[in-house]
């Protein structure tokens, strides 16, 4: 795996100018270099820009490396940036100590620019690996939208949230119609297309970067939409249901409806410490189950 210079940021973090632009200088013809002479800059970069990498050097003016390395490794959003120790302190104790609280290297000064550039390489080239395979791991396979995986950690992520603010979180739940009718009589390579398609569709409706639409499993896809109370959440299932109608699909075999259609559940929660996620999950069920049984090609909602 090869570098092109820009497509990988790294911030240099060093309470000596100079030792940053040396650093600058090495690393400059492949990377951009972004640098840090004290540690709220280096926390702000390092959480705002999200670097692929951070050099960190251990004694800076106002808080040590270590206190640095510790609050990203405390954060979902900086835990997997890699930081490298860059530093003078060379006893055996304080290397073991870079490592024990998630440093990913330590090299020690003076150092020599073409190891520094070596080491680099191989915490960035680990990384792109890393962040592929994290990616691929919250993917379903067939319609490439967002799996169940990812769909867990999002709920668990905004329903953190929404107890923090107090805002409410809407949950839909989506499943094709008669959709064995359809495998049986188009074919299960027809089936995985519709699949496809209905995704597409629900995904292509999906605006806000917080909402997410992720397939469950078989025929069954959940939207999650943070911020949104129990009027919206009904208005964004019906806009969904629509969706999937107006892709026209035919599905004769499917009476009364001549196109492949879903049903959906909405539920809303206003988030209160004492409320379980597991509710929410159950109360757009409940409603998928009665726009099922209303007829079907239609949504239902649930306000807990
Ligand atoms: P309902 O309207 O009540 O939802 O009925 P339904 O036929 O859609 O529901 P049911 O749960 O009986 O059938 C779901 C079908 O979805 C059965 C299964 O073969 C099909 N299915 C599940 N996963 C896949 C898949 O990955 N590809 C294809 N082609 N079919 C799938
Ligand atoms: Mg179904
Ligand atoms: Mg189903």
């Amino acid at each position: 795996m090869t570098e092109n210079k820009n497509t990988h940021t790294i911030l240099a973090v060093d309470d000596s100018p100079e030792n940053l632009d040396l650093i600058k200088n090495i690393l400059e013809p492949y990377y951009t270099v972004k640098v840090a002479v004290q540690s709220n800059l280096a926390l702000h970069i390092a959480t705002t820009q999200l670097p692929d990498l951070i050099l960190l050097d251990i004694m800076l003016d106002d808080m040590d490396g270590y206190e640095i390395c510790h609050q990203l490794k405390s954060s979902d959003k900086t835990r997997n940036i890699p930081i490298i120790f860059l530093t003078a302190k060379r006893s055996e104790e304080d290397e073991v100590h870079g490592f024990r609280i998630g440093g990913s290297d330590y090299i020690t000064k003076p150092f020599s620019p073409s190891i520094v550039l070596a080491r680099v390489r191989t915490q960035i080239q680990l990384k792109t690996k890393s962040d592929l395979l994290e990616k691929l791991a919250s993917l379903d396979g067939l319609t490439e939208i967002p799996n169940r995986r990812a769909f867990d950690a999002a709920l668990e992520r905004q329903w953190n949230q929404s107890k923090r603010t107090g805002m409410p979180l809407s949950l839909l739940i989506a499943d094709i119609d008669a959709f064995k009718q359809y495998n049986d009589y188009y074919g299960h390579p027809m089936g995985d297309e519709c699949l496809k398609s209905v995704a597409g569709a629900l995904q292509k409706l999906t605006h806000r970067p917080e909402d997410l639409v992720a397939r469950m499993g078989g025929e069954e896809f959940a939207i999650l939409l943070p911020n949104t109370d129990s009027i919206g959440a009904m208005l964004r299932a019906e806009q969904y249901r629509e969706a999937v109608e107006n892709l026209k699909i035919p599905h004769t075999k499917h009476n009364p409806n001549t196109f492949v259609t879903i049903s959906a559940g909405a539920a809303t929660l206003q988030a209160h410490a004492h409320d379980d996620v597991a509710n929410l999950l159950k109360a757009a069920d409940d409603a998928l189950y009665q726009a099922k049984n209303q007829g079907r090609n239609r949504v239902c909602g649930n306000n807990l």
